[in-house]
């Protein structure tokens, strides 16, 4: 070979858009073999500090002080009036709908496409869960389908804010006007969010957030409820503390629960509120921050075939991404499964996530038929009237996980080429064993 032919090889090459370069799982080198580290929950001294406090105080649980700071803030930050600390996202979602009054006999509308602890929270108090499907654009309830679920038995409806994406907002307030019926959100994916101005959390009756390990405010466990109705905020708390009163001391209880109030134990600690309280002060320039590099992300992955970023919320302002999701069209991609999509981006070295999938098709879900309801006309080969969730919120979405939006730019660009490699090879990515 002469000189000059390995010259204008080498050029040929280097001229090639870099998708072109052999993939990973082909035996190529990775992409992003040198991202940031996506550990989480963070770690800082601060918080090993206050910690400490916590500890040496020996008031570590009864609505101490971090605990009441906590709630302060938390709830201050949602422009919510009440919050109530709980052990987690699962009974905060139970203690609303019981202090609501929902029992058995009653619905809870549901989105087909969530945790189960969503709809879990409604068969808890003996209700029965509806599933409405998802608008394959937002992810979240679909308000048209909503409405049309709806029946003289329907008590609550539950908007989930899925990855911290919106359903739209304004209409399934107005809906719940309308037929007075409790919107409860629930916000494990979107603490620091907003629609229109308006904390998550704070829109409709009541709002759920957790503070598990993976969520963008973590403590281990823990949850919270935000509410501006005073009355409902008494009867939670008296719930989440065996019936105490806000502001009693244990053992002095002056006045009980009303009657028929059935309470629990279902208490934080001061150790939880001191992580969450450090937290909490880098939310807003996080969430800030997390919401711009996605709308980037956005930006470049719509110029690659076949891809769709989750819509983002109508008035998200801004949006509080636990999770950057994005569909795509099998078509534009030789077939290949989000599995087959996500272990493409595992070897190029990019942290990937499928969703849940339906919640009545999850292996937790062990829920006899009776016990739930899945609305609908249509009903696709397996029987499910949710096509939107099973076709698009289960088979063809994936995405990164919220540390992803913590990267610099130079770093999500390099997300992007591993992406745009893969569609370059996507005929071989549907043939991987994934
Ligand atoms: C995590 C989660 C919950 C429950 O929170 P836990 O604190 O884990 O009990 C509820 N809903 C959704 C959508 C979640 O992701």
């Amino acid at each position: 070979m002469t000189n000059s032919s390995t010259h204008a090889s080498a050029r040929l090459i280097s001229a090639a858009p870099s998708g072109a370069a052999k993939p990973a799982f082909l035996g190529g080198t990775p992409i992003c073999a040198d991202l940031p580290s996506t550990r989480w929950p963070p770690l800082d001294d601060a918080t090993e500090r206050r910690l400490v406090e916590v500890y040496r105080s020996g008031g570590w649980s009864f609505n101490g002080p971090v605990e009441q700071e906590f709630c302060q803030q938390f709830a201050a930050a949602h422009g919510a009036q009440h919050a109530v600390f709980m052990v987690n996202g699962t009974v905060t979602l139970e203690a609303i709908l019981h202090t609501l009054g929902v029992g058995p006999g009653d619905e809870v509308i549901v989105p087909a496409l969530t945790w189960p602890a969503s709809a879990m929270a409604a068969l808890y108090v003996g209700a029965t869960p509806v599933f409405v499907d998802i608008d394959p654009g937002t992810l979240g309830l679909d308000h048209q389908l909503v409405e049309q679920a709806i029946t003289p038995r329907t008590k609550a409806i539950m908007p989930v804010h899925l990855y911290g994406g919106m359903p739209d907002m304004d209409a399934l307030l107005a809906l719940g006007q309308r037929r007075g019926i409790a919107i409860v959100e629930d916000c494990a994916h979107a603490h620091g969010g907003a629609w229109n101005g308006r904390g998550l959390g704070s829109l409709g009756v009541a709002g759920s957030f957790s503070f598990q390990q993976s969520k963008t405010m973590a403590a281990g466990e823990g949850g919270i409820v935000l509410t501006n109705d005073e009355a409902l905020a008494e009867r939670l708390y008296r719930y989440k503390h065996i019936g105490y009163a806000a502001g009693s001391k244990q053992g002095q209880a002056q006045v009980g629960p009303p009657a028929g109030l059935i309470c629990h134990n279902y208490r934080a600690t001061d150790f939880q509120a001191a992580i969450l309280c450090e937290q909490l002060k880098r939310l807003p320039q996080r969430a800030a921050q997390r919401d711009v590099n996605a709308q980037w992300l956005t930006a470049q992955l719509q110029q690659i075939p076949g891809l769709r970023a989750q819509q983002r919320g109508r008035c998200a302002s801004p949006q509080s991404y636990y999770c950057y999701m994005f569909t795509y069209d099998p078509t534009a991609w030789a077939g290949a499964t989000a599995a087959q999509l996500r272990l493409g981006l595992k070897q190029e070295g990019v942290p990937a996530t499928l969703t849940y999938g339906s919640v009545y098709r999850h292996v937790l879900w062990n829920v006899p038929a009776t016990a739930f309801r899945i609305h609908g006309d249509y009903r696709d080969a397996r029987g499910s009237a949710c096509r939107v969730s099973e076709e698009i919120g289960t088979q063809r979405t994936l995405g990164f996980p919220h540390q992803v939006l913590d990267f610099q730019r130079g770093d999500l660009q390099k997300i992007v080429d591993a992406v745009a490699r893969l569609q370059h090879h996507a005929a071989d990515l549907a043939r991987l064993e994934a």
